[in-house]
């Protein structure tokens, strides 16, 4: 497991790095989803996000469902 999941699984899923940035997992997926709750920004590490060129994909609209 990496330090990333580690963190992750200790704080009930929810990690705050360093530069502000929330990062969120998807059950069952490996994707980063992360939110910076300053500019509201939002983005994944699927290629469905890379390719859709900023457009939400549906991970991100899993987590801001929830
Ligand atoms: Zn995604």
């Amino acid at each position: 497991m990496d330090t990333l999941s580690y963190m992750m699984n200790l704080i009930n899923g929810v990690y705050e790095d360093e530069r502000g940035w929330r990062h969120f997992r998807v059950p069952n997926k490996t994707y980063d989803v992360r939110m910076h709750p300053m500019t509201l920004e939002w983005e994944c590490s699927c290629p469905a996000y890379k390719f859709g060129r900023g457009k939400a994909c549906k991970h991100i609209k899993i987590i801001q469902n929830n």
